[in-house]
This record gives C-alpha cells, structure tokens and sequence, in this order.
C-alpha cells in the first residue's frame, strides 16, 4: 500500500485512539472520591476528548456534499442528542497546508464552525483564538473542501474553550451554575491541573468534561489514575 493509500487508515486509528473515552473511576486508581461525600450522590465524571471537528449549517452541507444531502449518523456521542457523522471535510489554512478528515459533528446547527487544537492551528497558520462554542464573531475563516465543492468560512475557526456538561443534580452537588468555573484535577503519569473549565448547565446533559487533544496529551490522560472536579476557587 503507498503512503497516499495509507493516510486514510492511518487517520482513522489514530483517531479512534483519540476518541477513546476516560471514565473516572475505571483506572486502577479507583472511583474519584466525591467532593461531599455526606450528600449521598456520586457523579459519573466523564471526560472525554474533542478531536479536530465541525459543526455545518445545511446550506454548508448542501454545497459540500451536494443539494439535499443528509449527514449520516456514525455513532451517537455522549450526549445522545448528538452525532459523529460518517462525513468529513477537509480545511485549508493560509499558508495552503491541509488537514484532511475533518470529522462532521451532527445535527446541523445554524452556523458553521470548525474546532481545532493549538497544534492543528500553527500547522495550518491560524492563530485562533480560544471561545465558547457559537461565540465566533471576529474568528478567523478558513477553505474547507467537501466531495462536491468547497466554500471559504468567513468565520467560525476556534479553539474551544474548555468547559464542562451537566445537569442540574450535578450543578447541584458541585455547587455551580451555568457558566460558573471549575478545575479539572489528572492525577498518573502526567499529572496536572486544568483552571477554569467553563461550566455549562442543561436538564438535559450528562456530567462529561470536554478537553481537546492538546491538553488531553498533555495530561497523558488516557492513562490517567484518577480525575477529580473542584468548584474554582476564584
Ligand atoms: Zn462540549
């Protein structure tokens, strides 16, 4: 197999690695002890990593992929309202690199908006800017190149905040609100601490931390002993 034969393969392993799921309490170190353990509820702290992806409109969609198009379900994310598509596109950055397989994110939303790490950035030449998912006024564009036709991205090109998913039993017993800031405590091989987790409230959500790759490599997190969220003490 040639190496252009073999990029597709290779991509989706490695992706598949960075996909992987860290639950807390799975490694050897056993279960994150709870922050107030009296109250008799434990959290299913969940952190998972946000690998490279992007968020479509439909008109986005129907120029990429061609009028009417449907995004196909891949598998469901954590959040089941959620989906990794089977589709992916490719970005263009200034300096003409490219980052082929692109995951599509489902549903369609009504902006467009694409999530990189840093190290995806500075290899393509964006200097992003770190925001709050739909928070993209005055981000950088980029091209981005599907099957059936490309379009230049006014805007939209992040790198997503870090933040944290959960309902409100667990806002509840960590005592937060939306948009209060918690940090992430990793303890095993890379050992570390990530401030000012932003935290976002739904009745709907499951408690998940969502991290990019940066940071997940940072912290070794796959093989993590344990993992723990604190109230920020600011
Ligand atoms: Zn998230």
């Amino acid at each position: 197999m040639s190496n252009a034969a073999m990029r597709p393969l290779v991509e989706s392993i490695i992706r598949n690695i960075l996909e992987q799921q860290f639950v807390a309490g799975a490694g050897p170190g056993g279960p994150a002890p709870a922050a107030h353990p009296q109250a008799g509820y434990s959290p299913n702290l969940v952190v998972n990593i946000s690998a490279r992806h992007c968020h479509l409109t439909q008109e986005h969609v129907d120029i990429l992929f061609g009028k009417g198009y449907q995004l196909t379900v891949m598998k469901r994310l954590y959040q089941d309202t959620d989906f990794a598509s089977n589709e992916t596109i490719a970005i263009v950055g200034p300096r003409q690199r490219m980052i082929p397989g692109v995951r599509i994110l489902g549903p369609c939303r009504k902006f467009s908006q694409v999530e990189l790490a840093f190290t995806d950035a500075i290899s393509l030449g964006l200097d992003l800017p770190v925001r709050l998912s739909g928070d993209i006024v005055g981000t950088p564009g980029a091209l981005i190149v599907g099957p059936a036709g490309s379009l230049m991205l006014e805007n939209g090109v992040i790198r997503a905040e870090r933040h944290v998913h959960m309902g409100q039993k667990d806002a509840d017993f960590y005592g937060v609100k939306h948009l209060d800031r918690m940090d992430l405590s990793v303890d095993g091989p890379c050992s570390g601490l990530l401030k000012n987790l932003l935290v976002r409230t739904n009745p709907d959500w499951k408690l998940e931390v969502h991290i990019d790759t940066d940071e997940a490599n940072a912290l070794d997190l796959p093989h993590a002993k344990n993992v723990r969220l604190v109230k920020a003490s600011v």
